[in-house]
């Protein structure tokens, strides 16, 4: 209903490649905490890094329907494995095509389309997580550059990123009306990367603070105009938040696969698990959990494709299928026993990873918030 031959055609291709080349080593990434470089110059071969930017900008130029598809045949084997493909997706780049000038779209999105560059994404500080809008970096103007000063914190992938889109108040008087997006090079003096954060999940793609001390940055790298980077911000994460409702679905599917294949091997009481109805249902309740979390974020992902407002669909679609994720998975992991417990098998792995799905690019309290501003007003 929702895809064609084409899209069915990447799906397999990104099934085979989680399938032979993530699936293997997916729980070394974790014990290990790095994702193998090997595993990056494959998905930038196969254009992932740049499936839905233009192709006037060095992407593939495909729909957001095909980058579901693809993120979701990753995530059933390693959401870790997306994280840097999802962002190249949306958050490095959206904030350019959105409102970035045409100098900045040529300088810097083809270098991330091809996976030659990483380009982190600092919104969050340590005062100021939902409520964004709170932050206190300031840029503040001095002839034809601003001066940042400020720290941003869990910024995914900060300690490999060549430059950040980095949001700063230039109007602190006007509250969120006076931020601005500025382009920093991560190179520039004043500019550090605080500690590798020690996550429970996600291992292998670093999370770091980004520190900002009297860094000069050139008018020419404001994203947009002055004092509307917050509205840039948010229809940044509206189109992020179907990339991480897909992490949700497709975890999920891992984690089901998972199961199914234990439940129908392992033995108690002389039958199968898969033969003990409490543990049948239980598995029927996550099949149509997970599909109806599905139609949601497929359908967000169409509404996208055809050019419409996907406000609520998308926080809809983060909501119910991140929601959803976190019960799939701990349910899986139930039909385990003691063994879910084991890092031996991935659902220990997968059930650390899921649980952050719900907390970042919007907590499910503010996916709540967007749905019932939608339909009660603010
Ligand atoms: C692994 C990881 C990677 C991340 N990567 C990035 C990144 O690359 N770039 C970036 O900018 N940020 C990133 N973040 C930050 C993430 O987006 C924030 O953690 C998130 O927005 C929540 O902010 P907070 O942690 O400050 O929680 P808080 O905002 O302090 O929330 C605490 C609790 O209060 C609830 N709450 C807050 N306000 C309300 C309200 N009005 N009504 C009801 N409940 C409310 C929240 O839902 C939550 O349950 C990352 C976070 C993690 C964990």
């Amino acid at each position: 209903m929702f895809f064609n031959e084409d899209h069915e055609y990447i799906r397999d291709l990104a099934k085979q490649f989680a399938e032979k080349e993530i699936a293997p080593i997916a729980n070394d990434i974790d014990k290990n905490d790095e994702v193998p470089q090997r595993i990056y110059d494959l998905m930038a071969d196969m254009g992932f890094f740049g499936l839905k930017i233009p192709e006037a900008y060095g992407g593939q130029g495909m729909d957001t329907r095909t980058y579901v598809c693809v993120m979701e045949e990753i995530c059933k084997k390693s959401i870790t494995c997306s994280l840097v493909m999802s962002s190249c997706n949306s958050l490095s780049t959206a904030p350019m095509l959105l409102v970035g000038t045409e100098e900045q779209k040529q300088k810097y999105i083809p270098k991330i389309a091809s996976g030659e560059e990483f380009m982190a994404f600092g919104l969050t500080e340590p005062g100021a997580g939902s409520d964004a809008g709170s932050m206190t970096t300031r840029a503040v103007e001095d002839g034809d550059s601003y001066i940042l000063n400020g720290r941003k914190t869990f910024i995914t992938g900060a300690p490999f990123a060549k430059n950040a889109v980095i949001f700063a108040k230039t109007s602190p008087e006007k509250g969120a009306k006076g931020i601005t997006s500025f382009i920093v090079d991560m190179s520039l003096p004043g500019v550090s990367v605080g500690k590798h954060e020690e996550k429970m999940g996600l291992r292998g793609v670093a999370t770091s603070d980004i520190v900002l001390e009297d860094v000069r940055v050139p008018k020419s790298e404001i994203i947009g105009e002055i004092d509307k980077g917050f509205t840039t911000a948010m229809k940044t994460l509206s189109i992020g938040r179907i990339g991480v409702a897909t992490q949700g679905i497709g975890v999920s599917q891992g984690a089901m696969d998972e199961a199914i294949k234990y439940m129908k091997d392992r033995k108690q009481f002389g039958q199968r698990l898969a033969d003990f109805q409490a543990l049948r249902f239980m598995m029927a309740d996550n099949e149509a959990r997970l599909n109806a979390a599905r139609l949601l974020v497929y359908n967000a992902a169409y509404m996208m494709d055809m050019k419409q407002d996907v406000n609520k669909a998308a926080s809809m679609a983060k909501y119910f299928a991140t929601e959803s994720a976190l019960e799939i998975v701990s349910k899986c992991l139930q039909m385990f026993g003691g063994y879910g417990y084991i890092k031996e098998y991935p659902i220990e792995r997968m059930y650390r990873d899921v649980r952050v799905l719900t907390l970042f690019e919007g907590t499910s309290q503010v996916q709540q918030m967007v749905i019932a501003s939608e339909i009660l007003g603010r």
